[in-house]
């Protein structure tokens, strides 16, 4: 619905929809417009140049397009918007504004200028990965003309001598005086060839965006016929069509998986499913068929700001650039970005380009911020890639823990409590059949399983460094103790007679109101139990290991499934050990790993190790000692390992665990770290064998890591098919008839001691029963009828339909045996 508004000293804009009536008032106080209303906030600065151009005008019209309830002021924002024509502006119909003209100018001159300045640069001999090179090479040549390209592998990027990735548009003279040598040559598989391509995607889409708003744009820039006059007074002070741009925010590259990229607008008009199509069309037709290269220009910070003066997005981003790093500008066609790169060659290696979805943000995820439109896409070398991309992408939400956790009635969630798992009767079958499975390695491998408290007093945190560092990831609790302490020491102090509440006291209160949290982390706890009776060398190690709850404030809109949560359990320990124990130890958790990971659960995984940062306590010798040992345990179990040099904690080295599932997605389980500063903090000490007080070291270690994110990494890897040792659901007896039922219970009743076992005995007929119990994903299906009642045996079926044939109960039972063994 249209309204007119005119905006005087006091005015009210007011805004229809259906039967409903919004009423903002616009207030001009100075020259600066306020607009406000009883129960909205006042607008956001990011949105006031938009309604300062209300105040030039005098007279304009808003509307309100939005087929969603009129909620609260930021649904407004995305909506409301200024035009100079009488309607609603029809997408793509606007006239190309000043201040994308503009950019293009003045990236004209920079570039002219920048070249002219260019000093001369002598011949460059380039070597090349295979080792072979070229002599007397321009040094303006750029690295994309020395390669030959193959359109199904093409090479993205290339890696330097001196460790630096760079693009393939760079010229030599860039990068050496007299020699480049290229050490390899990035692909699109790889993952740094993978963030480029969808970098330069990206930058695509918003062109295919700007497009699409103003179509004249491609024929005028694309020829560069015209040579648009600037007006720089002019473009300051911006007429009401320059506000109609699409204002670009930032559109990043997204990691694999999913992989592709996004892109947040602020745009006249709300983008809905059916532009998409249009938005492929112009990406591939406007640009990718178009060949366009993408140049580069660095630029100084006051000539970024004045080419994106037009859009307080960019700005913003352009003021978050620290000092010290060069500003960047992309551009490609007729689009121009800042970016910081790397990006390919040419837009031409783009075979195919997919708008996903389309969904919003609020921008620089603030709720107080505008609300942007974001467009989800991605794109491959060629079209097979993105088929069998999406074929990927529907086995894994076929496979998606969520909807299997759903049908299969093993998990839920409740609003009352965002983030932390319901386990169901069967969910929590498959919960305790993976704790048991680290119980029973406890018990051979000598660790202690400990019980130790959820809430503890805020020295704890403070002694552990959780206090000063963590705390806006832990969830803190009042009213411990100490604030009953406090609480009840001031109402005796002098107010027992005036008879107020203590509430009225506490309010002026100015202390933390905070004196207990919520665990996030068992490491403390143990300290605590370490320390509570002296240890001597022969005590140790002492390996205690503890499956408690622990909670971790994540951020609402981050939780998902069981692979994001506020609430979980690890299997978790840490080992208290003397220097010389460290090697020994390793060896130990690092034979468990390969153990449940290579034996167990059948998932391949890479090692890596990271090693002394540049801040780092502890002594070289230590630092040292730990690293070899770290490596050397690696090296025990016959696994290779990369080292991630310098990414150690500063309290010691570590060895990270990537595992790979079915669908070749990759998810940081187990973690062994070294910590030297934790037993030091919580003075812990041993009596050494010399008689001397020592400082244990500790091995914080996790094998399955969480017990909720394995649960849904394996739910997925197996595709809901849980294997027998695990499954929830292992047997299904199902009768023939009404008569079997009592036969039927019989072996129940002698199964369900060792297995997950249940009737299906209804009033259905026999093929029905069965198709349940398979959809239900039992590993086994018992069928008794006459025949086998008579004979006492059993009729067995496996969940893939393999008939085993009629045996006797005592041979279904070693059978059972012999697949369970396999599991060990
Ligand atoms: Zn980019
Ligand atoms: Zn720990």
């Amino acid at each position: 619905m249209l309204t007119i508004a005119s905006i005087g000293q006091r005015s009210t804009i007011l805004i229809h929809r259906k039967d409903q009536k919004v009423l903002l008032k616009v207030a001009r106080v100075k020259s600066k417009l306020k607009v406000s209303s009883s129960s909205y906030r006042p607008l956001p600065s990011i949105i006031a140049p938009f309604v300062q151009v209300l105040s030039s005008s005098r007279t304009c019209q808003s509307y309100y397009q939005d087929n969603s309830s009129i909620g609260t002021l930021r649904r407004l924002h995305t909506s409301f918007q200024i035009s100079s024509s009488s309607g609603a502006p029809q997408s793509g119909s606007l006239a190309v504004p000043n201040a994308i003209r503009r950019r293009d100018e003045l990236w004209k001159q920079e570039k002219e200028r920048q070249s002219s300045l260019r000093s001369k640069h002598g011949p460059v001999t380039v070597h090349f990965p295979d080792g072979s090179s070229k002599q007397q090479i321009d040094a303006n040549t750029t690295f994309a003309s020395l390669i030959t390209q193959d359109s199904i592998n093409p090479i993205v990027g290339i890696y330097l001598d001196n460790g630096s990735l760079v693009e393939l548009s760079r010229s030599l003279g860039e990068f050496g005086p007299k020699d480049v040598t290229i050490t390899r040559y990035i692909y699109f598989q790889d993952t740094e060839g993978k963030q480029m391509f969808w970098h330069t995607s990206a930058h695509v889409l918003g062109g295919a965006v700007e497009m699409l708003h103003f179509p004249q744009w491609d024929s005028e820039s694309l020829t560069h016929l015209k040579s648009v006059p600037i007006d720089t007074k002019r473009v300051s002070k911006e007429s009401l069509s320059e506000r109609l741009v699409p204002l670009l925010d930032d559109g990043p590259p997204l990691s694999d998986p999913p992989g592709g990229f996004y892109y947040d607008f602020h745009l006249p008009t709300h983008l809905k499913e059916d532009s998409f199509e249009k938005l492929e069309k112009l990406a591939i037709q406007s640009f990718v068929k178009r060949k366009f290269p993408i140049e580069r220009l660095s630029v100084s910070r006051s000539f970024a700001l004045d080419m994106f003066s037009y859009n307080p997005f960019k700005v913003a981003l352009i003021n978050k650039i620290p000092k010290s790093e060069t500003i960047a500008l992309y551009k490609c066609g007729p689009f121009i970005d800042l970016c910081k790169g790397p990006h390919l060659p040419n837009v031409s290696l783009i075979g195919s380009f997919k708008l996903l979805r389309g969904s919003g943000a609020y921008w620089q995820g603030h709720s107080e911020n505008p609300y942007l439109q974001r467009l989800y896409a991605i794109s491959f070398p060629t079209k097979d890639q993105f088929e069998q991309w999406k074929t990927l992408r529907e086995e894994a939400e076929r496979r998606d823990h969520r909807a299997i956790g759903k049908a299969q009635s093993l998990f839920m969630f409740h609003e009352f409590s965002p983030g932390s798992p319901f386990f169901l009767p069967h969910g929590t079958k498959i919960f305790n059949k993976l704790i048991e499975t680290m119980r029973s390695e406890y018990v051979t491998r000598g660790y202690d399983e400990i019980v130790t408290p959820l809430i503890f007093d805020k020295r704890l945190w403070q002694t552990s460094g959780h206090w000063d560092h963590y705390r806006e990831n832990m969830f803190l609790i009042k009213g411990g103790d100490d604030d009953d302490d406090k609480i009840a020491k001031k109402i005796v102090e002098g107010h027992s007679s005036s008879g107020c509440s203590h509430h009225s006291h506490a309010e002026g209160e100015t202390e933390e109101p905070f004196s207990t949290g919520l665990k996030p982390m068992n490491c403390p706890g143990h300290c605590l139990t370490f320390k509570a009776e002296s240890k001597s060398y022969r005590d140790l190690p002492v390996r205690y290991s503890d499956f408690s709850s622990l909670h971790r404030n994540e951020a609402k809109g981050t939780l998902t499934g069981l692979t994001r949560v506020r609430r979980f359990h690890q299997d978790d320990a840490h080992i208290f050990c003397t220097p010389e124990q460290i090697e020994a130890e390793l060896h130990g958790v690092m034979d468990m790993v390969e153990h449940l990971y290579g034996r167990v659960f059948g998932f391949p995984y890479e090692i890596f190790v990271s090693t002394r940062p540049e801040s780092s306590m502890g002594s070289d010798e230590e630092w040292s000692n730990a690293e070899q040992a770290l490596m050397s345990a690696v090296k025990s179990v016959g696994r290779q390992f990369t080292i991630n040099a310098g990414d150690g904690a500063f309290y010691g080295p570590k060895i990270d665990f990537i595992v790979t599932d079915a669908l070749h997605r990759k998810h940081q389980c187990a973690t062994i770290q070294l910590d030297f500063q934790l037993p030091q903090r919580f003075g812990l000490t041993y009596v050494a064998a010399d008689g001397t007080k020592k400082v244990p070291v500790i091995i914080h270690r996790a094998v399955m890591g969480s017990i909720e994110r394995m649960f849904a990494m394996l739910c997925e890897h197996y595709a809901g098919k849980w294997p027998f040792w695990l499954s929830p659901r292992q047997i299904a007896i199902c009768t023939v008839s009404e008569k079997h039922v009592e036969y039927a219970k019989d072996l129940l009743n002698q199964l369900k001691k060792d297995f997950n076992v249940e009737l299906f005995m209804d009033d259905q007929k026999l093929p029905n029963k069965i198709r349940l119990a398979q959809m239900a994903q039992f590993n086994y299906i018992l069928v008794v009828g006459n025949n086998e009642m008579e004979e006492k045996t059993i009729s067995v079926r496996q969940r893939d339909g393999t008939q085993l044939g009629s045996m006797k109960l005592e041979s279904l039972h070693s059978h059972f045996e012999t697949v369970l063994a396999d599991w060990k």
